[in-house]
């Protein structure tokens, strides 16, 4: 069972196809494929986020009223934790990535 990781979402679907994994630093910046630069995510709420300057994947420059920026992914104490800002607002904040990452390593 997979969960999508974007911050208020509760989507829930046994099926990987529903699933994006979404580069924090893009693929075309030679983002790596590792846990620490992807969050799993339904495609509903792939289209939220907003990545500056980006033009290889079409998703990520359409800027929405709900878009919002994945700036880092780090360790603390509670797990990982996803770094992302509120573009309408500006609005730092975290969320607790804490899904797929310990049974599907
Ligand atoms: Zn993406
Ligand atoms: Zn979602």
């Amino acid at each position: 069972m997979n969960k999508c990781e974007f911050p208020g979402c509760d989507f829930i679907s046994k099926y990987p196809n529903d699933f994006h994994y979404h580069h924090i630093v893009p693929q075309e910046l030679k983002g790596s494929n590792k846990y620490f630069n992807l969050i799993h995510i339904c495609q509903h709420c792939h289209n939220k986020i907003y990545v500056e300057g980006s033009h290889k994947c079409s998703k990520h420059h359409i800027l929405r009223d709900d878009s919002i920026t994945c700036d880092s992914i780090q360790h603390s104490t509670g797990g990982l934790i996803l770094n992302y800002t509120i573009l309408s607002t500006g609005e730092q904040k975290i969320h607790l990535l804490d899904t797929w990452r310990e049974g599907n390593k």
